[in-house]
């Protein structure tokens, strides 16, 4: 597709920036969607990231910015409007610009897995949930499956602080779900998730204890690269669904789409 004057702009910071890949998949999603929206990659750095999150103000054919590592909390606080995900989170990944300069942020990442599973035909809502992790993602992942409706949500972490922590805010959203902290056995649980960074890199040790996973079971990883993780390997060699982590962030490209109204 031709970029000419009417284009609409929008960009992705972060820093280092050569590793994203939201560049491609939202050019590929606009040229598929025939939207005429170019995105670009924007190397910024920590100190520059308020001239430049001022500059992006001004320019009045931006449309919005996608922001990921390190950026995510500090752009949160340069926004004039919140989504309710992301005042709780106190991040944002994605910000719609509207004609007056204002910034208006939101965070995709829990409605993005969400929205991967009913793709696949999943519907979180009544299932009892296990998920692994406390992080940024498991946080937002948390939140979305109180809000889809998940009958029982069981936290497990190694830094168990961290899930207790997680908890109580969880319990102050959903006074009405059932979480518990768990072990690292997800036995019991319809849906499992593993929402730590573990089986990123080879040789990582298992998140959870796969031994008593049985077919009835759906297992899901948000790690994307490898495509199955040994997780993921050994779920399915025991006959249970498997979700990938790339549907994750398809649909969560497709929400920036729609967030900054490409
Ligand atoms: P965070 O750094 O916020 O959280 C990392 C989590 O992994 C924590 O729960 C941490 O536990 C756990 N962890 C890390 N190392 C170990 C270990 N050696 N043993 C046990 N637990 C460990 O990261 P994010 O939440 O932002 O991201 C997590 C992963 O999710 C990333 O690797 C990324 O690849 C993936 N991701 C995928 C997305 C998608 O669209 N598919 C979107 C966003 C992220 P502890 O609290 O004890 O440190």
């Amino acid at each position: 597709m031709e970029i000419t004057g009417k284009t609409k702009v929008c960009a992705i910071i972060a820093d280092p920036i050569q590793h994203v890949k939201t560049p491609q998949g939202i050019n590929r999603l606009c040229e598929e969607m025939g939207k005429d929206a170019v995105l670009i990659p924007v190397q910024v750095s920590s100190e520059e990231l308020i001239s430049v999150v001022n500059g992006f103000r001004a320019m009045k054919n931006l449309a919005g910015f996608v922001i990921t590592v390190p950026h995510k909390t500090t752009v949160a606080k340069l926004c004039d409007e919140l989504s309710d995900d992301a005042v709780r989170m106190g991040a944002v990944n994605v910000i719609r610009r509207s004609e007056d300069g204002r910034l208006h942020g939101a965070i995709l990442d829990g409605k993005g897995f969400v929205a991967g599973l009913r793709e696949e035909g999943i519907d979180p809502e009544g299932y009892s949930a296990y998920l692994v992790g406390a992080g940024g993602a498991a946080s937002a992942i948390a939140y979305a499956l109180a809000e889809a409706g998940v009958s029982k949500l069981t936290l497990a972490n190694r830094t168990q602080e961290k899930a207790e922590a997680l908890k109580e805010r969880l319990r102050a959203a959903y006074p009405k779900l059932s979480i518990k902290i768990g072990t690292r056995d997800p036995k019991g649980h319809e849906l499992v998730i593993n929402a730590t960074s573990l089986g990123l890199k080879e040789g990582d040790p298992l998140p959870l204890d796969v031994e008593g996973l049985t077919e009835s079971q759906i297992v899901a990883d948000i790690i994307m690269e490898p495509k199955e993780t040994s997780l993921l390997k050994v779920a399915k060699s025991k006959g249970c669904t498997i979700q990938y982590g790339l549907p994750m962030l398809n649909n969560q490209l497709k929400l920036m789409v729609e967030t900054m109204g490409l």
